[in-house]
């Protein structure tokens, strides 16, 4: 149980992130979400948390392109609950060009959003972890921080860094009860998967089972989708005593995608 933990989940208003804050909360700790969107439909997102779970739920609107706005967002959360326990750098974006085309603003958005990012935030909270000899740092990586796909330079260079991140932080907190970990998904069932189904469709004129088999899961000999579900219970196994040694990795699930 995560009762009287408070948690902060980067990128949390769809997808796995707001699997993931869901999940906590679900284990009684407190979050807070952060991420771009709608203002309404944020806000019957972070209601809806406090309302199915009986926690505290805030939000923060940091951007993660930006260094100050990510330190500021940890102190606030800090602040507001009275410690920061569980951090997960989790918000992410993707672009794909080959690199003779690839923007450079393009470029230097993943590595802000998917890689400095999670600096920043590291950074402002792990103080209050090792003071409290007690946390939980848990990135979101991908199967791209252990194997790359063509015409993804950007991403694929900021998860191989999540995963160098991940190692150091490790073994720099080892001591002070603080692991640092990665989840590794292959393709996951999310809002942003789904809306490419059909424009693939007409392009491609493929039926919506042929993209989704021969297109999307081309590299996941399950053929199946990881669902946001299955992520989010990675992360709360990982806050638990039962994974109290395990630190410094990357969890794979991704269907044998990383097998191959
Ligand atoms: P998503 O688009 O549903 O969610 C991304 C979240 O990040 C949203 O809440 C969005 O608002 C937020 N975000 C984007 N830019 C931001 C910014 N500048 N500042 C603050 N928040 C910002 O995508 P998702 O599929 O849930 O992806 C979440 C994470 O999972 C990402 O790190 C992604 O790389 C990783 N991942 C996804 C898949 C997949 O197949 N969906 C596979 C492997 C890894």
């Amino acid at each position: 149980s995560l009762t009287s933990k408070n948690a902060l989940v980067t990128g949390s208003t769809s997808g796995i992130g707001l699997a993931i804050a869901r999940a906590f909360a679900a284990e009684g700790a407190n979050v807070t979400i952060n991420g771009l969107g709608d203002a309404d439909a944020i806000e019957k997102e972070r209601a809806a948390i406090e309302a199915d779970f009986g926690v505290k739920c805030r939000y923060s609107g940091a951007n993660m392109m930006n260094g100050e706005e990510v330190t500021a967002m940890v102190r606030e959360a800090e602040d507001a609950f009275g410690s920061l326990d569980v951090l997960v750098n989790n918000a992410g974006i993707q672009f794909v060009a080959p690199i003779e085309e690839f923007p450079d603003d393009k470029w230097e958005a993943i590595i802000r959003i998917n890689l400095l990012a999670a600096f920043y935030a590291i950074k402002a909270a792990i103080p209050g972890m090792k003071a409290r000899k007690w946390g939980r740092i848990i990135n979101t990586s991908s199967a791209h921080a252990l194997v790359a796909s063509p015409f993804k330079s950007a991403y694929v260079s900021a998860k191989h860094g999540i995963t160098g991140l991940t190692k150091t932080i490790a073994l720099e907190a080892a001591r002070d009860g603080v692991t640092v970990n990665s989840i590794a998904p292959g393709y996951v069932w999310t809002p942003l998967v789904e809306k490419q189904i059909p424009e693939t469709m007409k392009a491609r004129n493929m039926t919506e089972e042929q993209v989704k088999h021969d297109v999307l899961l081309a590299a996941q000999p399950t053929k199946e989708f990881v669902t946001v579900d299955e992520v989010a219970a990675i992360a709360v196994f990982l806050c638990g005593d039962a994974a109290k040694q395990i630190t410094g990795t990357t969890l794979s699930v991704d269907g044998g995608w990383t097998a191959e």
